[in-house]
């Protein structure tokens, strides 16, 4: 296939998450397998971020399925937390618990303890060829791992050090994050505070900005030591095809829209669906129809709950909080309510078709994606920093001239946009 290697190889276009999960599984089954990646490195797409594998809205355990699929969980840094403040959109705070592990935070990026690297040391010995700066058609390839293509949303935010101990916040607010949320993540002296715009906005670091100063308001004891800020985009889309009947290409992970539409949450699905793929290819079920009967339902319910977020705002999302705070007193789990909320149900799939063809918009391509366009801002999202807001500013700005990275930009009208790193 692509590259000169012989006919009966595997050619994988991505060497992320999907694509790395599917090329170990096919390598250790004695296939010749070819991963081509533009960017230098495995997670070089993201820069020490902090990210969470949800783990509440299927019955299965993440790390269980890993470990199923032949995956070492240990092989990359985690740390699980069965506690999360929430915090309401009036800066109310609250806690929802679990005697489990609600969700498990890892690090994308190219230090080795991060989950890519760790996906990559297990294509390398399985036997995978991984490629790196290269370049190929898409039509050669068999799997396309190249996660996003298009932007439906962003995520701006800033990694600190701080003496702070682990703690993780989610908050709902609409004014910082518009159509979505926030939060914050302090992992062993490392901090992330981010915001994520649902809607497109002009200057949109001043959400950054105003979301540092709001954290630093309700956690007053909590030092900040600014490194970097971070940034990416989410591309989200729902797939007329995950298998390209003309050409038996499969589309896995973001590049297959195989993502969480309401809050962006994409890795569980990244390695599952790099797994389903790799089955195929080892003479096991169809890809196609796994992926409708396994994740589908999951993609198609997030689609339902973005449609519903898309029409709410603070007074929502505060019913939102009290909500998820009663059904813990009434069950014991705070857990139970936010799983539910991503659980495929009848009223959802109800939702799902009826939105839908409202909400998105068909593209060119093979997989005749149909994508969620990034929407516009609304009057209430033009607002001035608060002093507060402006010292955070002016904090960076001055880390920034010492050599702060930063790994987004802004066009003429102040929208961030990804950095790209292919060239790094
Ligand atoms: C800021 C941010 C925060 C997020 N937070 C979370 C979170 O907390 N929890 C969660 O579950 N998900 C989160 N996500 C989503 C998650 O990162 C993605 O769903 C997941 O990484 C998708 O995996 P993938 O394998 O499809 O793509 P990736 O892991 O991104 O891999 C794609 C690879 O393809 C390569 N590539 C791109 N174009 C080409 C090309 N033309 N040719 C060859 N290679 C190419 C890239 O360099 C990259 O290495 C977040 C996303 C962002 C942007």
């Amino acid at each position: 296939m692509a590259d000169g290697s012989p006919a009966d190889s595997i050619t994988i276009m991505g060497a992320g998450l999907s694509g790395l999960a599917a090329a170990t599984l096919l390598a250790r089954a004695g296939r010749e397998v070819h991963v081509h990646d533009i960017r230098h490195d495995s997670g070089a797409r993201f820069d020490g971020d902090f990210q969470a594998l949800e783990n509440w809205s299927m019955d299965a355990d993440f790390f269980d399925q890993l470990e199923r699929w032949g995956f070492d969980s240990n092989a990359f840094k985690s740390t699980s937390f069965s506690v999360v403040d929430l915090i309401h959109p009036d800066d109310v705070v609250t806690q929802a618990k679990t005697d489990g592990v609600a969700y498990r935070i890892v690090e994308r990026g190219t230090s080795d303890h991060t989950i890519d690297q760790a996906f990559k040391r297990m294509a390398i010995e399985a036997g995978a060829t991984l490629h790196y700066k290269s370049r190929i058609d898409e039509k050669d390839a068999d799997i396309v791992a190249c996660g996003p293509k298009d932007t439906s949303a962003i995520a701006l935010g800033e990694i600190f050090h701080t003496s702070h101990p682990n703690h993780i916040a989610f908050q709902l607010n609409d004014k910082l994050a518009p159509g979505a949320y926030s939060y914050l993540i302090v992992i062993d002296g490392v901090g992330l505070i981010c915001t994520c715009l649902w809607r497109k906005q002009k200057k949109s670091e001043r959400f950054l900005n105003e979301t540092i100063a709001c954290y630093q308001r309700l956690y007053p004891d909590m030092d900040m030591q600014p490194v970097k800020r971070v940034g990416g985009k989410g591309d989200f889309t729902l797939n007329g095809f995950y298998t390209v009947p003309e050409t038996g290409q499969h589309f896995v992970g973001e590049s297959g829209g195989l993502q969480d539409f309401m809050w962006g949450f994409g890795m569980r699905m990244a390695v599952w669906s790099g797994v389903l793929a790799a089955e195929e290819m080892l003479g096991g079920k169809p890809y196609e129809k796994e992926v409708r009967r396994q994740l589908l339902p999951y993609v198609q319910t997030s689609v339902a709950n973005r449609w519903l977020m898309n029409r709410v705002g603070d007074r929502t999302f505060k019913r939102m909080c009290v909500q998820w705070m009663r059904d813990q007193k009434r069950s014991g789990d705070g857990l139970r309510w936010i799983g539910k909320l991503f659980r495929p149900s009848l009223l959802k799939r109800l939702v799902f078709r009826v939105t839908s063809p409202f909400m998105l918009k068909r593209m060119e391509g093979p997989t005749r994606p149909l994508r969620l366009p990034f929407r516009k801002a609304k009057p209430r999202d033009t607002w001035e920093q608060s002093e507060a807001a402006l010292e955070v500013k002016a904090r960076w700005e001055s880390v920034r001239r010492g050599g702060g990275h930063v790994s987004f930009t802004s066009n003429a009208e102040g929208e961030a946009q990804e950095i790209s790193a292919i060239s790094s």
